[in-house]
């Protein structure tokens, strides 16, 4: 039996999570490279990241449960009900550049940005997703 990679990942955990819904309706599938990339993210880059292995028979089936599993997981805008929601650091803000410039002279990434989700349908931010009750 072949198995086909029908889908790649750079963060294990997602990886896994989206393999175990898998296997729980019964799609006959495998993790390649989940080792390799875990433990040299470079190398894991270089070699197309974490791919889930479907059996040929399964593909199919299980392209269409990763399509819905995506569905399931966008967020609604608590504003207007979209869910062309993003989860990103917000922008356009002075701060923001201070921290770019205090990670860059400190040659860290520790400092982040405030990470909100946006929807681009009307435009609403919001950092909570208790909001969205
Ligand atoms: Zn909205």
């Amino acid at each position: 039996m072949e198995f086909i990679p029908i889908r790649s990942y750079d963060n294990y955990i997602k990886a896994n999570l989206v393999i175990s819904k898998l296997l729980g309706e019964n799609i006959n599938c495998y993790l390649k490279d989940e080792n390799i990339s875990t433990i040299f993210p470079v190398i894991g880059n270089a070699i197309g990241g974490i791919k889930i292995c479907v059996a040929e028979d399964d593909v199919a089936k299980a392209k269409e449960l990763l399509l819905q599993f995506e569905e399931e997981e966008k967020i609604t805008c608590p504003n207007c009900g979209s869910r062309n929601v993003f989860y990103e650091v917000e922008n356009r803000n002075v701060s923001n550049w201070i921290l770019a410039i205090a990670s860059w002279f400190l040659a860290s990434y520790a400092l982040k940005g405030k990470e909100v989700y946006h929807c681009y349908t009307c435009d609403y931010k919001f950092d909570k997703l208790s909001d969205i009750e």
